[in-house]
């Protein structure tokens, strides 16, 4: 089963990169960068890790994150008996592929600690690691420390202009895209997220609000108006989620418990019932998704000349044999065909009028 993040997007990518295959061209798709920002303990790590569907990041109520965690995910195929390997890999340690995924966050613990310390030292540093599975598509997110305000431990005392310099160098990149991540008992005017991500992006055109922890918000308010849009409004909106909590993690609850959990939550409460699209890990891997799907319809007719030129070519050299080339083109003209479908296919997906591809 996929991971909630590329449910829409494996299939159309499969198919593009096959395509790609068939001509024997090396080019593949890239998906922009996702990088998730906000202040300390909002929940970034949390998010991200139900994105993938797997348990790995450290997460807890204090510094967690203190290096930028560059996370690729990589597709790979299925095997043939139908079974699923899964496994990471870090730069610093090659050739070691981790099973185990408590493994992995040991492991990213403990090379947090050898570059920053033991002492809650931030490093600007890159932990690079690679997550193999049949189950992801081929994108990197980018896990990053939170806003803090006071140094503790081995912190410069210029520690918030440093991590907002950190957090800056990766989401000004105009490809890539921004979860503020804002939690929804703090002051939400206040929120960093929203504030650093409009500086990156001021338009709006690539940054996602994020609202967590609605399950621990003052009796009596709700987050109503704010995944509404209007106390601070956000082109491409905001959505509501409820993670795991501090209890939830060292009872070792599950990823699945969790979404089961989460989906409960929005049913019981009246307050978000009309809310639907706007709650939910789900919901926010759909936005991401369109997102994405929307990045490859504007590469689309790039992809398409260089296909044709690359049919042109073939055609040319297999005239130079003196052999009849029309199979060959025959071919091509399909794989346009095929190509221009897919187009049409994306138009009406973003258009909402239907979901899921149909394979042609
Ligand atoms: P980060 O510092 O932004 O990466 O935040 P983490 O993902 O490490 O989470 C910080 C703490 O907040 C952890 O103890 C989480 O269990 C808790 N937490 C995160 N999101 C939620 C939520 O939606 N509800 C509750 N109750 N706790 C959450
Ligand atoms: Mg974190």
């Amino acid at each position: 089963n996929a991971a909630p993040l590329g449910q829409y997007v494996i299939p159309i990518a499969n198919k593009l990169q096959d395509i790609f295959a068939q001509l024997g061209s090396q080019s593949t798709i890239e998906l922009p960068q996702v990088a998730v920002v906000g202040s300390q303990s909002s929940g970034k790590s949390s998010v991200l890790e139900s994105l993938v569907g797997r348990d790995f990041l450290p997460r807890g109520s204090d510094i967690c994150t203190r290096r930028p965690l560059v996370l690729q995910l990589l597709q790979t195929k299925r095997k043939d008996d139908g079974s699923e390997e899964e496994y990471g890999e870090f730069l610093h340690f090659p050739g070691k592929r981790f099973h185990d995924f408590s493994e992995i966050r040991k492991e990213i613990q403990a090379e947090t600690e050898r570059e920053a310390g033991g002492n809650k030292g931030v490093s600007d540093k890159q932990i690079r690691l690679k997550i193999f599975s049949p189950n992801v598509l081929d994108i990197t997110l980018v896990d990053l420390p939170g806003i803090t305000k006071v140094p503790v431990g081995d912190q410069p005392s210029d520690i918030e202009a440093r991590i907002r310099t950190m957090i800056m160098s990766y989401i000004k990149l105009p490809s890539c895209l921004i979860l503020a991540v804002t939690p929804a008992n703090a002051d939400l005017a206040n929120s960093d997220a929203l504030q650093i991500a409009g500086n990156a992006d001021p338009d709006g055109y690539r940054t996602i609000g994020v609202i967590t922890k609605l399950d621990i918000m003052d009796r009596g308010t709700d987050a109503r108006n704010f995944l509404l849009g209007k106390v601070i409004p956000l082109r491409l909106g905001y959505v509501g989620i409820v993670n795991r909590s501090q209890e939830d993690i060292m009872l070792n609850r599950s990823i699945k418990d969790a979404l089961v959990a989460e989906e409960k939550f929005f049913r019981s409460r009246p307050v978000y019932s009309d809310l639907a699209d706007r709650c939910g890990i789900p919901q926010l891997a759909k936005k991401l998704n369109q997102l994405l799907v929307q990045h490859i319809r504007t590469i689309l007719p790039g992809l398409k000349s260089r296909i044709s030129t690359a049919l042109v070519s073939v055609a040319k050299e297999h005239a130079s044999y003196g052999e009849i080339t029309e199979s060959k083109t025959g071919q091509g003209a399909l794989l346009l065909n095929i190509l221009s479908k897919y187009s049409e296919a994306f138009s009406s997906m973003i258009e909402g009028k239907n979901e899921e591809m149909s394979t042609c």
